[in-house]
């Protein structure tokens, strides 16, 4: 029963007071009203130009932020933050990584201040049993993040953490991780997953955005697999062969797509947007579950 459907059906209640007085009544809807879970977000970020730029992958993001409610805090899980064992900031201001060279200086100048989350830090680390999750005190955002956090939630009001991506781990791994930490939705903190459904950078493309077949067809499996929930298959993304290994030559931008999945719920439907590629061999492609 979502709170729409709550509402309606207290307001048909005969209120006897008996039964439950207005004061419980108003606890429970207020009880529901902050169960009712956020949406999720896999997000392709693409060129750190996103950042500054007014294009059409940005625009989206805008748009995103205008209307999504507004979430407690922010998980981000970013291709760019790969460790070994996982991580989650804790620290109360973190700072904005430029994690990236040959930019312009515009780009080395924004600066993310959004706060940290350190209780929520510590009650991801308190959820999941199996990897220990590190508090950490050294990393910030980076442009995984704020790159897309900057265009999305440009007040930088709402608090954010990072948690890691530990390199050397299965699939299976990080999807674990991802399902021990749901609860974290119902409390009102939005997750993004932030890469690339395809992301060969070896294989871009200056003078045209004209995608390559192997990269359309990578990002169609995908997408099929997305669109039926076959979690399963998209775990298995290595048996693609070489599709997968011309898709991604290294995984890191593929990785934050796992925890997506991990966090989905079923009643979730995805729905896709930016469906598009960038210099040929990037695809944009992003989903949001609800
Ligand atoms: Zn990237």
């Amino acid at each position: 029963m979502n709170r729409k459907e709550f509402l309606t059906l207290a307001a048909a209640l005969p209120f006897t007071g008996s039964v439950m007085n207005l004061h419980g009544l108003k606890n429970l809807a207020d009880d529901i009203a902050k169960t009712e879970r956020m949406p999720l977000l896999f997000v392709g970020h693409g060129n750190p130009m996103n950042a500054i730029e007014d294009n059409k992958f940005s625009n989206s993001w805008k748009d995103f932020g205008k209307t999504l409610p507004k979430p407690t805090a922010i998980l981000s899980v970013s291709a760019h933050w790969l460790t070994r064992g996982t991580r989650v900031t804790a620290m109360a201001k973190p700072r904005t990584i430029h994690d990236f060279g040959g930019f312009p200086e515009k780009l080395f100048a924004q600066q993310y201040p959004a706060p940290g989350a350190p209780e929520l830090a510590k009650e991801t680390q308190a959820l999941v049993t199996k990897p220990h999750i590190i508090l950490d005190d050294d990393w910030g955002f980076d442009h995984g993040t704020w790159s897309v956090l900057i265009q999305m939630f440009p007040k930088a009001d709402i608090p954010v953490f990072q948690l890691s991506i530990d390199y050397n781990q299965s699939m299976q791994y990080h999807y674990n991780i991802a399902q021990q930490l749901q609860v974290l939705r119902e409390k009102g903190v939005l997750i993004i997953g932030s890469g690339n459904i395809v992301h060969n950078l070896q294989a871009v493309t200056f003078n045209s955005n004209k995608p390559y077949d192997w990269a359309l067809e990578f990002d169609a499996n995908i997408s099929k697999w997305i669109e039926s929930g076959n979690h399963q298959a998209i775990l298995d993304f290595q048996k693609l062969g070489t599709l997968a290994k011309s898709a991604h030559p290294t995984n890191d931008h593929f990785l934050p797509l796992m925890y997506v999945l991990g966090f989905q719920n079923k009643k979730d439907t995805p729905t896709f947007f930016n469906n598009d590629f960038d210099m040929s061999s990037v695809s944009m492609r992003s989903v949001i579950y609800q």
